[in-house]
């Protein structure tokens, strides 16, 4: 009998028609003869309306108790579900990542999964019953105290369900067809990959490609679980991310984050210098690079006063900048390995276009460039449409 683990999203479950067609789905797949575990994400923007009521109620920073408050979103969604599950006869029970042997660091907000131990899971299973494991969330080995995984963090509590299970499938569900080539709320022309591999959905999923979380992707490479994204609305083939994907390198897409914030050092400077300071500081997910005025990177908003601090003590007595109104817009694919050129040829474009490039940087799989915030939209759609041509093309 296989064992199956679908994850839903916010979206998937963002009503109760949703939630009882999700029950439908579930059910028919129980019923045709396979063992199944289901994570289920808060219902549409709960996550988001509750760090909103923490504001209202608090200045100041809780984690212990943001977790506490956060970790119920998926606990109602988790509830409903086995309801509507058990009203389609099928035996379902819902567990929260605690109870499920989600066992984390101590790091509220920004848990890493140290180990599961499903063992309640696995003996619901061996019953008969459907079970559904809250995402999201799990218990610190250490302080037993409950924590949550970062935002988008049902993903990784699906993959580490299904490695722990040595699961047949790993079904990430969502509102869009699977990865796309960008995202489609921004760019109507964006196709779906068939497949993409797991090196490459990291680089996308670190350039802001939502779909799936980094993390999630991480540890389905290092524990060798392929995940199938596909749409929550049809039963349409998805995307593949797996480990080897069939023919040339080609390019996979283009990604933006728009929560971005740019730290500079004017005048001349060296890229490994800032990227040196960055790292000495522990400033994380930095894309450094050098622009117009000088060396500098884009790093997360919610870092930039520490990497401007980082910066201006690493500087000497040269000025440091800070622009907080940027984003990121990124192209990412294996073929980028041998085209040391795309980085200048994607800034050229959007320069083309009139959209101010005030940073560019390249790793080996992605090349980004540093826009205002107010053209990252646009940039996304002028990069899309002239480096992602279609599949006869370049492209997937
Ligand atoms: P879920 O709640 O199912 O986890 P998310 O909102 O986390 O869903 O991720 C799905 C969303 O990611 C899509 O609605 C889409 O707007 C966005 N997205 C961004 N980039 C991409 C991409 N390259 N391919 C598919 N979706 C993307
Ligand atoms: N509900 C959480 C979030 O909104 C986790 C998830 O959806 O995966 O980030
Ligand atoms: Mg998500």
């Amino acid at each position: 009998m296989a064992v199956i683990v679908q994850k839903y999203g916010g979206t998937s479950v963002g009503d109760t028609d949703r939630i009882r067609a999700v029950a439908r789905r579930v059910a028919r797949t129980r019923l045709a003869g396979n063992d199944l575990v289901v994570v289920v994400s808060a219902m549409g923007h709960t996550t988001d309306q509750f760090i909103e009521l923490s504001r209202q109620v608090s200045g100041n920073d809780h984690p212990r108790e943001m977790d506490m408050l956060l970790t119920a979103g998926e606990r109602i969604s988790m509830a409903l579900l086995a309801m509507a599950i058990r009203d389609q006869g099928v035996e379902a029970v819902s567990l929260t990542g605690s109870q499920a042997g989600i066992i984390t660091n101590t790091v509220h907000g920004h848990a890493e999964i140290e180990e599961v131990r499903a063992f309640r899971v696995k003996d619901h299973l061996d019953k008969g019953d459907v079970v559904i494991v809250a995402g999201f969330q799990g218990v610190s080995g250490e302080s037993k105290e409950i924590t949550t995984l970062g935002r988008g963090g049902s993903d990784a509590t699906a993959v580490a369900m299904a490695h722990f299970l040595k699961a047949d499938a790993c079904e990430i569900y969502t509102d869009v067809d699977g990865v796309l080539t960008a995202d489609p709320r921004l760019e109507p022309e964006a196709r779906k990959l068939d497949e993409v591999s797991f090196e490459e959905m990291m680089e996308f999923a670190a350039a802001g490609a939502q779909v799936l979380m980094m993390r999630s992707v991480e540890l389905g490479w290092r524990r060798g679980v392929p995940l199938h994204v596909r749409s929550s609305f049809h039963d349409g083939e998805g995307t593949w991310v797996r480990e080897g994907v069939e023919g040339p390198p080609g390019l996979v897409g283009v990604a933006h984050d728009p929560v971005q914030a740019l730290v500079g050092l004017a005048g001349e400077g060296a890229v490994a210098e800032v990227d040196a300071a960055l790292q000495a500081a522990g400033v994380s997910g930095a894309t450094v690079g050098r622009g117009p005025a000088g060396v500098g990177a884009a790093v997360p908003r919610d870092q930039a006063a520490a990497a401007l601090a980082a910066l201006a003590s690493g500087g000497g007595n040269r000025a440091v900048t800070l622009d907080e109104e940027v984003g990121t817009v990124s192209v990412v694919g294996a073929a980028l390995r041998a085209r040391p050129e795309a980085a200048a040829q994607a800034a050229a474009i959007l320069a083309d276009a009139g959209i101010a490039v005030l940073l560019t940087a390249a790793v080996p799989l992605r090349v980004s460039c540093v826009v205002p915030l107010s053209m990252v939209d646009d940039a996304v759609r002028v990069l899309h449409r002239s480096m992602l041509v279609p599949p006869s093309g370049e492209g997937r």
